[in-house]
């Protein structure tokens, strides 16, 4: 499997063979080194921003092929926009999984509270949800997703597991910081770009398109287009006989830390 530990054994056995020969033989190998060394680089730079790969990292990105079930996933809550998601949600009598900003929380503290009161599950999203996450040192990342813990805890009293890393952008460091916290990283299967400039009814084709069961289905709930594309989606998907778990029933893994 593609993994950074195989990828970094390999690329230092092969440029260490093709130093050796350069020493000796001189000339070629030179250049048969710097190529080795930008295939690595561009191996790297793939697995931090594709986080179907699982690369540094495993992830949870889809579940059974062999039931009908699928996963809708929420990013970037809380906020105004989630009531709408929510009464949509009601509406149907479906469970799904929102990864809250924790610098949003305090704003929206009814917002989590009712989240939870009507069965859903809430996950991490970072504190400050910020472009350079995938950058930041261990001890910065984990003070992102501690205080995130803290702040959701404090209004549920719920410790989180879950953990979907910003923009899917996933390091050596944040490994490092989730095998010490034990948290679940959720990835995802089909990615609706609801946060662009495209039509709803695009975003709506491409869900449909790419769902299959055991799909994880990304949106974000802080979007107006995506209650437009929950009110069309859901009596479809249901007319195809889909049925709809959360992240932590879809994988089977704990979604709360039991105190
Ligand atoms: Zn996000």
């Amino acid at each position: 499997m593609l993994s950074y530990k195989n990828v970094r054994l390999i690329h230092a056995l092969l440029s260490s063979v093709a130093l050796i020969c350069y020493l000796i033989y001189g000339g070629v190998f030179l250049y048969v080194a710097i190529i080795l060394a930008l295939i690595y680089l561009g191996v790297v730079i793939y697995g931090v921003f594709t986080v179907r790969a699982g690369f540094f990292l495993s992830l949870y990105n889809e579940g059974s092929v062999t039931d009908k079930r699928i996963a809708l996933t929420f990013d970037d809550g809380p906020s105004e926009n989630t009531k709408e998601v929510l009464d949509i949600l009601k509406k149907y009598h479906i469970k799904a999984t929102f990864f809250l900003i924790g610098s949003k929380v305090e704003s929206q503290q009814d917002v989590v509270k009712r989240l939870v009161e009507e069965g859903h599950e809430v996950g991490n999203h970072t504190y400050h949800h910020s472009k350079s996450t995938g950058f930041y040192p261990v001890p910065k990342l984990n003070q992102e997703i501690e205080s995130t813990r803290a702040v959701v805890k404090n209004y549920t009293g719920l410790n989180m597991k879950l953990y979907r890393p910003p923009f899917g952008v996933t390091t050596p460091n944040l490994a490092k910081v989730v095998s010490q916290l034990q948290l679940n990283v959720i990835g995802w299967s089909v990615r609706s770009f609801d946060t662009t400039r495209e039509s709803a009814e695009r975003i709506i084709q491409r869900i449909l398109k790419q769902v299959k069961p055991g799909a994880v289905v990304l949106l974000h709930d802080d979007r107006k287009k995506c209650t437009t594309v929950l009110e069309t989606i859901i009596p479809q998907l249901l007319n195809q006989h889909y049925t709809f778990a959360t992240v932590s029933e879809l994988f089977k893994i704990e979604a709360y830390e039991k105190d």
